[in-house]
């Protein structure tokens, strides 16, 4: 069997790559892996076993349909995670955002119809649904999206929605919260944080600190994509939670304490425009129909990717550019 994944040199498709590979996905013990990634500032192929007998690498742009037609031939699923994903990059560069994730996922859905692909997960995010003051989003909430980035997002559910509905393209789309992990690009607030503190520097804590995220570790999120592609069905939707709601202020304590920093480590910046304040989703769809259960605690997930940084600066040091 041969798994195409896009965008499998970034965060979270590099280690649904590296799970598939180790032989953690039964079924797929022997599974031929394509990973299509054009390798942005945010791809990285440090974060793949390049050498690996069942892995082949090739540097490629998802809006590129010929460079598609190509490689997607003989590939029977495909999970597809490239993106631009960073919220505060999409203020000042709206167009790559419309670009990649919406006209690049188009090219790769037709590409899919045309090697007769079987089954596709598009790999979105719950900032798709906007900002929620109270209770959690179902599959069947608005799409409402608030920043560039998740209007992009939100484009490419309904490309994945338009391909099925009048193609007959298998694709199910999942929706999850947010992540961290090891291997997460320093642009992001986790692996932000973690590492300015870790070189002593301070931390920029956006507003008030009164936003309301809900984490989920990127392992489980990969279970529950791979879940969605082996025991999902056509043209479903399902959210993927992690059930640990923290604000932004708990979670920047959290990890003052586990990278041994204090208060004064904290400088107070404004606010991201059109910050939205709270995401929460209902992940009962896909915990009832496909049996997805999130495994890691936030205690214990915070902690070891803590630890990961500390043990790994090879890997992060050169991505922090005039800031290290
Ligand atoms: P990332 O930015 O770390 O990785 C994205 C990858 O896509 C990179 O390797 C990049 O080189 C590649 N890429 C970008 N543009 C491309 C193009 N035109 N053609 C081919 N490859 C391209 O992102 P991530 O955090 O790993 O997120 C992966 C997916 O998961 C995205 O679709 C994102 O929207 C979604 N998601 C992320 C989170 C999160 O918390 N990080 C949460 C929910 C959903």
């Amino acid at each position: 069997m041969r798994v195409l994944v896009t965008g499998g040199a970034g965060f979270i498709g590099s280690h649904y790559v590296r799970t598939m590979l180790s032989g953690s996905y039964p079924g797929y013990e022997a599974a031929q892996v394509t990973v299509v990634d054009k390798l942005t500032y945010a791809g990285n192929t440090a974060n793949l076993p390049l050498d690996h007998p069942r892995l082949d690498f090739v540097r490629g742009d998802i809006t590129d349909p010929a460079l598609l037609r190509t490689v997607l031939p003989g590939h029977r699923e495909v999970v597809h995670f490239a993106a631009e994903s960073h919220v505060d990059r999409s203020l000042e560069r709206a167009a790559e955002f419309a670009l990649t994730n919406v006209v690049g996922t188009q090219s790769l859905f037709d590409a899919c119809l045309y090697a007769g692909v079987e089954r596709v997960v598009h790999v979105s995010t719950d900032e798709v649904y906007g900002s929620i003051s109270q209770g959690s989003w179902t599959e069947e909430w608005p799409l409402q999206p608030n920043s560039p980035y998740a209007a992009a997002k939100a484009g490419s559910d309904l490309m994945a929605r338009a391909y099925g509905r009048t193609h007959g393209l298998d694709v199910r789309t999942t929706r999850c919260s947010n992540n961290y992990g090891p291997y997460q690009h320093p642009e992001k607030l986790i692996p932000l944080f973690v590492t300015r503190l870790l070189s002593g520097r301070t931390v920029p804590l956006y507003g008030d600190g009164s936003n309301v995220r809900e984490w989920v570790h990127v392992d489980d999120h990969c279970h529950g994509v791979h879940l969605a592609l082996t025991r999902g069905r056509a043209g479903e939707i399902y959210n993927i939670g992690g059930g640990t709601e923290l604000t932004n202020r708990e979670m920047t304590e959290r990890l003052l304490e586990l990278c041994g920093a204090g208060w004064d480590s904290v400088r107070h910046t404004d606010d991201r425009k059109g910050h939205d304040l709270r995401y929460a989703l209902d992940d009962s769809k896909i915990r009832e129909q496909l049996g997805y259960l999130p495994r890691t605690r936030l205690d214990q997930g915070l902690a070891d990717v803590v630890q990961w940084y500390r043990d790994n600066p090879w890997w992060w040091k050169p991505l922090l550019g005039g800031r290290g």
